[in-house]
């Protein structure tokens, strides 16, 4: 296993927190940031405490290794943008064909702003969920997007980052196994439980993939991966 650090990209979704599970298992030092830009399903970043304290009931021995969480306020993202995440907007797809939950460029800010914090504290990787496989078509969730962006931040600021996307090719079923094998299946559980997707916030009904309103989106595309998973699961 490697002695260096990571700084993972943390909201309190299923993606980020089985990255963190991913980067506990493979570097010495491991990180959290958050974003607090005015979204309106809050209630991911409420989860975030609660969720990194799951993380470690399931795998203890990452205690050591979990360091600081640190929350960044960027109302102003919220200001600039017009979207269906930070407004009372139905959730809706642009006549470009992108979902109006779309706020622009919000992952080059939110790595820009990572890249800043992993400057000041040594460390070498930034993790994140970005993934291209079944994704909202996010063209900031690209590889070439963040393959890019790790360029222009290290020529930006002399560093030697590296932007790691453990999740890019996975889909969500490959990525609720990815979490199975980190930390079987009291991880799983501890994701479940703990981690939020839903658009609408709601944590009212618990359903076998977890919490949410079940018809939005995020809720959709969550239920179908926890499906195939469990088929997959299926001797
Ligand atoms: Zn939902």
């Amino acid at each position: 296993m490697t002695q260096e650090k990571a700084l993972v990209l943390f909201s309190g979704g299923q993606d980020s927190a089985t990255c963190l599970a991913w980067a506990l298992d493979r570097f010495a030092q491991v990180e959290t940031i958050g974003f607090d830009y005015g979204q309106r399903h809050r209630i991911e970043l409420d989860c975030r405490a609660a969720l990194r304290a799951a993380l470690l009931q399931a795998r203890p021995d990452w205690a050591a290794k979990l360091g600081p969480d640190h929350l960044i306020g960027l109302q102003a993202l919220g200001q600039v943008s017009d979207t269906s995440l930070t407004t009372d907007a139905a959730i809706a797809f642009n006549a470009d064909g992108l979902p109006n939950s779309f706020v622009p460029g919000r992952n080059i800010i939110f790595l820009s702003f990572a890249a800043a914090i992993a400057y000041r504290r040594g460390i070498k990787h930034i993790v994140g969920g970005m993934c291209e496989t079944d994704y909202s078509g996010y063209p900031d969730c690209r590889d070439d997007t963040i393959k890019a962006l790790q360029v222009a931040l290290n020529l930006g600021m002399e560093r030697r980052f590296v932007l790691e996307t453990p999740l890019m090719w996975l889909d969500k079923a490959a990525t609720w196994r990815l979490a199975e094998s980190l930390g079987g299946a009291a991880l799983v559980e501890a994701l479940l439980e703990h981690t939020h997707s839903c658009y609408l916030g709601d944590r009212s009904q618990r359903h076998a993939w977890g919490y949410g309103c079940g018809t939005c989106p995020a809720c959709d595309l969550r239920a179908k991966g926890w499906a195939a998973y469990a088929a997959s699961e299926t001797p």
